[in-house]
């Protein structure tokens, strides 16, 4: 093998350290892949692959400009990369040999700080988990971006790990490099987010005070964790991190990953799009703050009932307030992201035009204070009393800054004129000598007699003087001293000319100098009010979600839920808050919702199309919207405080974790049956749809039985196996509901009207029909409908639930009503076959005593 150059020896030496990483490697003005990071980086951001070095043994090898560098790293983090960035440490001009590389950064996808990878109305966490002897589980997270740090302890199976960090939609998880591989690629195939690794679990020194309300020794090893990955690759001031909050998930409504997606809280199942979301209806919030904080109550509806009364309480008070509600949103829109200002603060990427705009934000507290106590609300006014409005910092800014600064913090124009002495003295200087320059034309234009005389600056020459070719003759020679001809014009200066421009560029390059360093000596100042900030900016999105609340609750009139101690549920005119919104103008069906001690199941029959899943989702929703304390689409709602809610709903796609439609189902349910309590709520819609139908009809009623029996959890169950209804005469818990249709000159109408009862037919076929399938299919459909409808009342041992009387095979069996109907096991139903295949005329007797045997002896083994 040739010996490698030693910049591809150095390359080598530092990717050795970022193994699960792209290394991007700086020479000169591009960043420079090699190797198989050169062909994964070229497939995935398709560029051109090159290769270096001579014939024999080619590097592969591809690069970006370093200017454009930004766009390709957001493309890599968005696919779950990390990058590490190798920039040049030394001064080529002074570098003996090789020019001196580190790594001076890692960006990986729980670290990015800016970009479009960073939404503004969502967090970026990135979470470390412990796995401790004891079978608990530590989880610390934090978004850099906000600087917010939560730690909490789980006790369990790792599935609660992986609900956790799906729940918080964690961009990177940082375990110990012994976590089981099986653990590990629970992350990667069922949540696709990235893994790193750390195993120091010692708190550096500084992070110390952070922890200081931390009560576990865990706890603090994992954030550790966390802390020591951070600082191994970010390589800077981690200053804006805040106190670490500690949080129980006991605390909140457990919603499972697939009941989160499938009920569309924060985003579509399918588009994974905001709109149409729960979180997009109750979105009224005007800051980007309260934009997060909101998606953070949607996804951790509450248990106290206390807390949730505190935030409704706070919502009727601006309900009933109009203009002060409307004041408040207007000073709220001029409030900045103050959270992530802290960070940036802290990271030393703030410009002057973000201080402004924190002036902006810090002038609207007083006015913010002030509404918040016009509300008399307590929940309102402990926060408002309790925000420190950062005068003098407010006054520093107000002094200092010019009103609209460039974007640049080295250039200039920042500074406010009077603010600084010797700042004013240099610009004085350059203002007399552009002034005096100014005139100079004037003065020149009148004496020489060339009115088309003019000065001009550029960069290589600096100031001089410029006569058209036309005008020469007029110039009395040596009045200047040429410095460049062009093809229609002379340029000269005059030693007085370069005089004042020296004065000027003097003045000029200390002016930026200078106003370079009162800008950073503003930003250390503000760097030291962070914590003030961070708390202004949880009571102000606080606010802003509770205004939100009021805003969407007066537009789209919703009411107050009251909570009831019964577990009753009574909800009157119900409404689903999405599918309301998108079907527009009272076209929504509105439904109650009647459950108590002897209503606890529903089982909801009804056409395919009818509402049945819009029903179920209806109540889910409107229980989470109250838990979070917002208010709820219906005239009348009294909920109990439900502690879980599941649901097993619509056709989750889940073929990309390699689970059929049927196991997906299944699991789901599982969790349903294995977690749920009489406090939960239980959404079970179409189960053993994907199966046969004695499987799935046999599954569906044995899961509804078991939980009228062992759970007693409110439960809401459709399906379209209509021989379930009669399992409201056998279990006291369980009433039929179904939603109507009604059949209008052969076609049907959906009324989406939920009433008792069960529903008489399916109506599957018209629901074909109205998808537009061939009418060749839909007519045969028909006709084999009739005829299996007829077969059925002829041979009704076909149907799966049949009469008792026909068919009492087992007399040992439990039967759960003499009278009424019971299940048949496939044994019976083999065995039924059996007979009826028989062909008695073409047997002999010994044939025929011989199937006989056969089948009494399957009957004494049943099975
Ligand atoms: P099912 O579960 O019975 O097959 P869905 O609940 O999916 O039916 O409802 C089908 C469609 O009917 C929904 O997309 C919605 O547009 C409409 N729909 C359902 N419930 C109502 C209602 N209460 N009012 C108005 N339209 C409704």
């Amino acid at each position: 093998m040739a010996e490698h150059t030693p910049m591809i020896k150095q390359y080598l030496e530092i990717k050795a350290q970022h193994q699960d990483a792209f290394l991007f490697f700086r020479l000169g003005d591009f960043y420079e892949l090699f190797f198989d990071d050169a062909v994964k980086a070229a497939h995935e951001l398709e560029i051109t692959l090159t290769a270096r070095g001579g014939d024999k043994e080619k590097i592969p090898m591809c690069g970006v400009p370093y200017h454009a560098a930004d766009n390709y790293i957001t493309q890599l983090i968005e696919k779950g990369f990390k990058i590490a960035v190798a920039e040049q440490v030394e001064d080529p001009k002074l570098a003996k040999g090789v020019v001196k590389r580190e790594v001076v950064r890692m960006i990986t996808p729980g670290t990015v700080m800016e970009g479009r990878t960073i939404q503004e109305k969502e967090n970026n966490y990135i979470v470390a988990i412990s796995d401790f002897q004891d079978g608990s589980y530590g989880l610390a997270r934090t978004d850099l971006t906000t600087g917010e740090s939560f730690v909490t302890l789980l006790v369990g199976d790792f599935d609660e790990v992986v609900q956790e960090v799906a729940t918080i939609q964690a961009k990177e998880v940082v375990v110990a490099s012994e976590l089981e591989k099986q653990k590990q690629a629970r992350f990667q195939e069922f949540l696709t987010v990235t893994v790193s690794f750390e195993d120091n679990e010692t708190l550096p020194e500084a992070f110390v005070s952070l922890c200081e309300n931390l009560t576990q020794e865990k706890l603090e090893k994992t954030f550790a964790r966390l802390v020591n990955y951070l600082e191994n690759t970010q390589k800077r001031s981690l200053h804006h991190l805040q106190p670490v909050h500690y949080y129980t998930t006991t605390d909140f409504m457990k919603i499972d990953y697939h009941s989160k997606r499938n009920l569309e809280l924060v985003e579509t199942l399918r588009e994974k799009k905001k709109q149409g979301s729960l979180l997009s209806v109750v979105d009224a919030t005007v800051t980007a703050m309260g934009g997060r904080l909101l998606k953070k109550w949607v996804e951790r509806p509450l248990l106290d009932k206390k807390r949730i009364e505190e935030r409704l309480g706070a919502v009727e008070v601006m309900l009933d307030h109009f203009f002060i509600r409307e004041e408040l949103r207007e000073r709220l829109r001029e409030v900045y992201d103050l959270e992530r200002l802290a960070g940036r603060v802290a990271y030393g990427n703030v410009n002057a035009r973000d201080l402004v705009q924190l002036r902006k934000s810090l002038q609207q507290l007083p006015a913010i204070i002030d509404n918040g106590e016009q509300l008399q609300n307590s929940y309102i006014t402990k926060m408002t009393t309790s925000i420190d409005c950062c005068e003098e910092l407010l006054d520093l800014l107000e002094q200092s800054l010019v009103d609209d600064p460039p974007l640049s913090v080295k250039d200039g124009g920042m500074i406010r004129a009077g603010y600084h002495q010797e700042l004013d003295t240099y610009r004085d200087a350059s203002i007399n000598g552009k002034s005096w320059i100014a005139e100079l034309e004037q003065k020149e234009r009148i004496e020489t007699g060339i009115k088309s005389l003019k000065v001009g600056f550029n960069k290589v020459f600096g100031y001089y003087i410029e006569v058209t070719r036309a005008n020469l003759h007029l110039l009395p020679e040596g009045r200047y001293e040429r410095k460049q001809t062009l093809t229609n014009a002379e340029r000269y200066i005059t030693p007085e000319l370069k005089e004042k421009e020296a004065l000027i560029l003097e003045a000029e390059e200390k002016i930026e100098d200078l106003e370079y360093h009162i800008f950073l000596e503003i930003r250390e100042e503000v760097k030291t009010y962070i914590s003030q900030l961070q708390y202004i900016a949880l009571c102000v999105s606080t606010i802003d979600v509770l205004q939100s609340f009021a805003t969407v609750s007066e537009k789209q009139h919703f009411v107050k839920p009251t909570f009831t101690s019964d577990r009753t549920v009574s909800i009157i005119d119900g409404r689903h808050p999405v599918v309301e919104k998108v079907i527009g103008n009272g076209a929504y069906v509105a439904n109650d919702v009647m459950m108590n001690e002897d209503r606890e199941m529903l089982l909801i029959t009804g056409p395919n199309m009818a509402g049945k899943s819009t029903y179920m989702r209806q109540l889910a929703l409107i229980s989470i919207m109250a838990q979070i304390g917002s208010y709820v689409p219906a005239t009348e709602a009294k909920l109990p405080i439900f502690d879980q809610i599941f649901t097993r709903i619509g056709a989750a796609d889940d073929l990309a974790r390699g689970q059929s439609t049927f196991m997906v189902e299944m699991l789901e349910t599982k969790y349903a049956l294995t977690k749920a309590t009489q406090d939960s709520l239980v959404l079970l819609d179409e189960i053993g749809r994907g199966t046969s139908t004695y499987d799935g009809m046999a599954l569906a009623q044995a899961i509804i039985e078991y939980i009228h029996e062992n759970i007693g959890a409110k439960t809401l169950f459709s399906t379209h196996y209509h021989e379930l209804t009669v399992l409201d005469q056998q279990l006291t818990k369980v009433k039929n509901v179904h939603v109507s249709a009604m059949e209008e000159e052969g076609k049907i109408v959906f009324l989406h009207k939920v009433v008792d009862g069960q529903a008489d037919r399916s109506y599957g076929i018209y629901v074909a029909e109205l998808a537009d399938i061939p009418a060749p299919v839909i007519a045969r459909a028909t006709q084999l409908l009739t005829e299996l409808e007829a077969g059925a009342k002829e041979t009704s041992p076909s149907s799966v639930m049949v009469e008792e009387k026909q068919l009492t095979l087992f007399e040992d069996e439990p039967v759960l009503d003499k009278k009424k109907t019971r299940a048949v096991s496939s044994n019976e139903r083999q065995i039924i076959e059996t007979i009826s295949q028989i062909d008695i005329l073409n047997m002999t007797p010994i044939e025929a005593l011989s199937a006989l045997n056969e089948l009494q002896k399957k009957v004494r083994n049943k099975g």
